[in-house]
This record gives C-alpha cells, sequence and structure tokens, in this order.
C-alpha cells in the first residue's frame, strides 16, 4: 500500500515552509499597524451557515461544499470561506455590544471541491479582514488601502486594483430588472451557462470567460448609472479618499456580487504576473449580511486573499527574501565521551540562544565537516580525544578555515560574542 496525499492537498515542505512563515509574518506585522485584532473560528460550522450567507443558488454551495454528517446526523459543512464564520461569531460573542467599531483579520484553511483540471487546491489557505459596524465610506477606503499597502509590501509589480459600487436593496432592482430584459432580448448570443444564470443568478454572467459573453455584454446596462443618491454620494466619497492617499484604480462596471446582502463597494486587486487567475484580493461592503445571519443591522466591509497565489506571484518575481537559517555552531565529537561533553554544550548555547546541532551519526570528522558546510554552519567545534583531556576544543571557523583551541568554559560566550 502506497499512500499520497489527496488530490487537491498539498504538502508544505521545510524548504517552503520559511517563505511561508514570511508571508504571514509580513502580512501580521501589517495588520498590527491597523489595529486589526486576529479572530480564529472552527474549520467546520453547521451546513446551513455557509448556504445561509454563501447563497443556495452559488456554485460552492451547489457543487463545491465538503459537507457531511458526523456521528449525531447532524449536518456538518468544511468551512470553504471565512465571512461566514465571522459573522456567526460576532453574532454569538455580542462583539458589537463590547466594541461599537470591529476590526478583525484571519489565517486559516478553507475547503473547496473544485474540479481538479483547473488546477485548483481544495486545501486552501487564505486570510483576511472584516470591519464590521461602520457604514462611513471612510472605512471603505481604509480596507482597500490596507489591501494595495500588504501587496506593495512584498515589493509586488504589475498591480491594479478595480473598483465598483453595486448600489444598495433600493437602488439594485431598477438594474436587475434592465439587466435581466438586456439579457434575454439577446439570450442566443450567450453561452448555455450563461443562459442557466439567467435563471439562477444574473449577474453572475459577469464572471464568464467566454469571448462570447463577453462581447455580448459590451453594452450591458450598468449598475453605477443606477445608483440613488446615497449609494453614488457613497461611492464618491470613497473615491475621494482614495484620490488623497494616491491609490489609482480603475473603475469597472463588471465587478459584481449576485448575493442581496453585497452592497455598494466592491473591489478587486490583481496581479499582471499572473495571467488568468490573477485576482489577489477580492473584497468589499455586505452591509445586510449580519442581519441576515440573525443579528442586528450592523454594516460591514472586509476582502479575503489567496495565499497560495501570493506564494505563486511572489516567487514568479523573485521577492522572497534569502533565508538566514545558518547555523551559529556545529558541534563534531569524535568518540564516546566526547559525545556527552558535546550534548551537554548543545543545552548551554541553545539556553543562550546560538542556533547549533551536533552529528547525531557518529560520522568521520571529513564527513562532519562536510555536514557542517551543507547546513551553512558559521563555526564548527570539534571535540576529540586531545582536546577533551586539555578541556579545549577546536572552534573552527568554516569563511576563513581558521582554527583556534578554546576552553569549553568559554565557548558560550565566546560564541555569543561573534
Ligand atoms: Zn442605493
Ligand atoms: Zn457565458
Amino acid at each position: 500500500m502506497k499512500y499520497t496525499a489527496l488530490q487537491g492537498t498539498k504538502d508544505l515542505l521545510p524548504e517552503d515552509a520559511p517563505k511561508w512563515r514570511y508571508i504571514e509574518d509580513k502580512i501580521r506585522e501589517i495588520l498590527s499597524l491597523y489595529n486589526y485584532k486576529e479572530i480564529r473560528t472552527p474549520v467546520f460550522e453547521q451546513t446551513e451557515l455557509f448556504k445561509r450567507s454563501i447563497g443556495d443558488d452559488t456554485d460552492i454551495v451547489q457543487k463545491e461544499m465538503y459537507t457531511f454528517q458526523d456521528q449525531g446526523k447532524r449536518s456538518l459543512t468544511l468551512r470553504p470561506e471565512g465571512t461566514a464564520s465571522i459573522v456567526r461569531a460576532f453574532i454569538e460573542h455580542n462583539l458589537g455590544e463590547k466594541s461599537p467599531l470591529v476590526k478583525l483579520f484571519y489565517f486559516g484553511q478553507m475547503f473547496r471541491q473544485e474540479r481538479p483540471q483547473k488546477g485548483r487546491l481544495r486545501e486552501f489557505n487564505q486570510y483576511g479582514v472584516e470591519v464590521i459596524g461602520s457604514l462611513d465610506p471612510l472605512v471603505d477606503a481604509e480596507v482597500i488601502e490596507l489591501g494595495v499597502r500588504i501587496n506593495k509590501a512584498f515589493g509586488l509589480e504589475g498591480l491594479k486594483l478595480y473598483l465598483n459600487s453595486i448600489g444598495c436593496k433600493d437602488c439594485r432592482p431598477a438594474h436587475r430588472d434592465a439587466f435581466n430584459k438586456f439579457v434575454k432580448d439577446k439570450i442566443e448570443k450567450f453561452c448555455q451557462d450563461c443562459q442557466l444564470r439567467l435563471l439562477r443568478n444574473p449577474l453572475r454572467i459577469f464572471d464568464c470567460k467566454n469571448e462570447k459573453c463577453i462581447e455580448a455584454l459590451k453594452d450591458a446596462p450598468m449598475i453605477l448609472d443606477f445608483l440613488d443618491a446615497k449609494c453614488k454620494n457613497h461611492f464618491k466619497k470613497v473615491r475621494e479618499y482614495l484620490d488623497q492617499m494616491g491609490i489609482e484604480y480603475i473603475l469597472d462596471g463588471r465587478l459584481v456580487r449576485g448575493l442581496d446582502y453585497y452592497t455598494r463597494t466592491t473591489f478587486e486587486i490583481k496581479s499582471e504576473a499572473l495571467g488568468a487567475q490573477d485576482t489577489l484580493i477580492g473584497g468589499g461592503r455586505y452591509d445586510l449580511l449580519v442581519s441576515e445571519l440573525g443579528g442586528k443591522d450592523t454594516p460591514a466591509i472586509g476582502f479575503a486573499a489567496g495565499i497560495e497565489r501570493l506564494f505563486l506571484v511572489l516567487e514568479m518575481q523573485k521577492k522572497f527574501p534569502l533565508e538566514d537559517e545558518r547555523l551559529d555552531v556545529f558541534i563534531a565529537p569524535l568518540g564516546e565521551k566526547e559525545k556527552s561533553l558535546g550534548l551537554k554544550l548543545l543545552k548551554d548555547l541553545r539556553e543562550k540562544g546560538l542556533r547549533c546541532d551536533l552529528d547525531f551519526l557518529e560520522r568521520s570528522l571529513k564527513s562532519q565537516l562536510k555536514e557542517a558546510d551543507r547546513q551553512k554552519a558559521k563555526k564548527v567545534l570539534i571535540i576529540g580525544e586531545d582536546e577533551l583531556k586539555k578541556g579545549k576544543g577546536t572552534l573552527r571557523d568554516m569563511e576563513t578555515k581558521e582554527q583556534k583551541e578554546i576552553e569549553f568554559e568559554k565557548l558560550v560566550q565566546e560564541l555569543i560574542r561573534a
């Protein structure tokens, strides 16, 4: 029997783990500057929560969720995204009563049973933010600027910010009617999938990658032309704030979301490096979701981002810093007693915060030095019989190849100084 990782899952191997940590650390650092607090929610929830929040007629709920019955015959689902759980936690723990504006961030695995040919992972990692409690366009601008800032902090080039407003429950119906009529009138120009979308969730037609459909949508009524005074003003303010901060953006009427609780500002940050799968961050307002899930009427905005994708772009643009995981010292003992002393020294050095290791394979001195080289050790401490008698070891500098004798008692001090 040969076991392999399941399709759509991936091991993060030691050579890549430091890069992953680099990504997480940098993002956390920035989120802390912006005063966002971390939240961690369970990996599985009641199925109903996701159906309600993501929407029954979305691809995610229809085809992609990992849903199962537990021993108690409850229907549970591995989270396919982060927002639903966080809003659930926000309501459950009355976070809005403790503080009128809640700024949260999360990291975590998400699960979707995507078709394997798309090369997408079924267990993937996202980070994201949710700001719950303010309708002020100032918040929209902060969240968007934060998204831009994070990607810029990695030194990414070719970033583009796309921006739209999708209105509110007062002004959207008029657009929806006009849009549905537009599509119905030329239904034969759309692909099969889009014809189905027209019945279920017409705005999803904007997601279609089919050239025919993109062409057919060219003169479609755009939501921006249907915004009422309040939404228009909100969007104007968002843009003014972005201008003030020198954040460039591209207005994109195709940036829509099909579900009713999404409102007003939507945005995406894309990287030209990625080709078709180029979205690094997607976000927007969801002023009606908290009440949809049983909480008090509370406006909110957030974004989510895939870490695997960011990893890919950083790799392509060679933006990972060279890691410095060198050993401060490698201890090379040449016999039984020497090993025992080596282990003791190892413990002392580590207690002082030095990164070190020892040969555990009883190799010859030559092989040990080779190993030290492979580990990029700065120094090697050789402990042989002679050295042991004298109470001294031989400390070899791996760069200059210089060697000197050093008393074991002074070793810690010496290495800390170096
Ligand atoms: Zn409106
Ligand atoms: Zn189509």
